[in-house]
């Protein structure tokens, strides 16, 4: 394994067949479920299943845990095309591998066991990070980890855990010595029922068929072995890599946007003509287009980088300008294409009231516009703390 748990792909695929292979089963698994799943904000369990099966979890994994050794590219092109049909069960996907990561990466044999069942599509797992006082601040923290004997006790409150009311494990990040810092800091993985887990739902306009939930944590014991031997700077470098799939999900939706907006300005007619047809309406899809095309170049760059197995530290400024960049501009793709709609847009006849509403988690999550702002500044060398 390389440095902060990267690792170069092993294996590599025909990535035409790959993307079409993926298209082909976003529009077999997730057309048929996502709008019943956002309407009773129930996430399908048998649709982590049917990923599992089609190797659409572990993409980037080990193949001794059952994974398929390719790259973040391959991973990026799959997330890209579920996100086409619904962003929303693509971020399942994108959770399973990323949560699934930490244990393969970092985990002890226990819990590389545990990764061989989530690729396997036995096993979900969350990732439990945020609280309701610690969002970008993660460092902040306040759930506490105490050694007593052979066994840990965590007390605190996550909130916005992505999956959490389905996930069978919680990747959870806990402070261990409140002096140390980052140093002071750990994950551990605990089955979520451990008594003293409760997962209450959060109610969310956006991700319905992925809920968020709030997840306490009231003196849940866990054993020694629960803790996941790396440093807290050593994992989340890897969540760099989640940053690259972010990207690719949002593309997906905004191409989504993109090709439903082009459909209607060219057959929804006005003035005697397709919409379309007046400059200011072509020029606002012109517009979308160089976000998508720019959003593409930007992800797949990030993507190829992280392969190539050089330092994280030299991805940093590619990764965050890809995940900025994708994220702003699925809004803008997303609120032209809804204007596009006109008042049709805003009812639900349409669909773009709902993928404009989706897109508007995209600046916020995994490090908002801000915060990967500020990563750029830094690595332009600029003084920001
Ligand atoms: C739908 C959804 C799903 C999620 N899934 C998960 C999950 O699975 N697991 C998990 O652990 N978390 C998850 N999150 C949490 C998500 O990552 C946090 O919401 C995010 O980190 C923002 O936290 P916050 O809402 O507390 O915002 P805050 O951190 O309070 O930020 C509020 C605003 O202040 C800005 N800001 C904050 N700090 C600075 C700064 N230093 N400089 C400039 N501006 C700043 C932010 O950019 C933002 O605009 C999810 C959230 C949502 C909404």
């Amino acid at each position: 394994m390389s440095e902060s748990g990267r690792r170069t792909p092993v294996n590599t695929v025909d990535r035409v067949a790959f993307r079409d292979m993926c298209a082909a089963f976003a529009r077999r698994e997730v057309a048929p479920r996502w709008e019943q799943a956002d309407r009773e904000k129930i996430f399908p369990r048998d649709f982590y299943v049917a990923c599992a099966k089609a190797g659409l979890i572990g993409i980037t994994a080990d193949e001794s845990v059952g994974g398929h050794g390719l790259g973040a590219y391959e991973e990026a092109i799959a997330m890209e095309e579920l996100s086409r049909i619904n962003p929303n069960l693509a971020v399942s996907v994108l959770v399973q591998n990323v949560a699934g990561s930490i244990l393969y990466e970092y985990g002890t044999d226990a819990q590389r066991a545990i990764a061989r069942q989530v690729i396997a599509g036995e096993c979900m797992v969350a990732i439990t990070v945020t609280e309701p006082e610690a969002g970008n601040d993660i460092q902040n923290v306040r759930t506490s980890a105490q050694r007593q004997g052979d066994e840990w006790v965590l007390d605190g409150l996550k909130s916005f855990i992505t999956l959490a009311a389905s996930a069978d494990v919680l990747i959870t990040l806990a402070q261990t010595d409140r002096g140390q810092g980052r140093r002071g800091m750990q994950f551990f993985a605990v089955p979520r029922n451990t008594p003293g887990v409760v997962v209450t739902p959060i109610e969310t306009y956006v991700n319905r068929p992925a809920p968020t939930c709030r997840v306490a944590f009231n003196q849940v014991r866990v054993p020694d072995s629960a803790r996941i031997p790396a440093g807290f700077r050593e994992i989340m470098a890897g969540f760099n890599r989640e940053r690259i799939m972010v990207a690719a999900r949002w593309l997906g939706h905004m191409q989504h946007a993109l090709d439903w907006a082009r459909e209607y300005a060219l057959t929804r007619h006005q003035f005697g003509r397709p919409i379309g047809a007046n400059q200011s309406i072509a020029f606002q899809l012109a517009n979308a287009h160089v976000d998508v095309d720019a959003t593409r170049r930007l992800t797949y760059h990030a993507a190829e980088k992280w392969d190539s197995g050089c330092p994280v530290k030299d991805v940093i400024l590619d990764v965050s300008t890809a995940k900025f960049f994708a994220t702003q501009a699925v809004v803008r793709v997303t609120q032209t294409a809804l204007h596009i709609g006109g008042g049709w847009g805003l009812t639900e006849e349409l669909p773009i009231m709902r993928m404009a509403l989706d897109a508007l988690v995209a600046p916020v999550t995994v490090g908002s516009t801000e915060i990967q702002l500020r990563a750029i500044a830094k690595e332009m060398g600029l003084p920001v703390d």
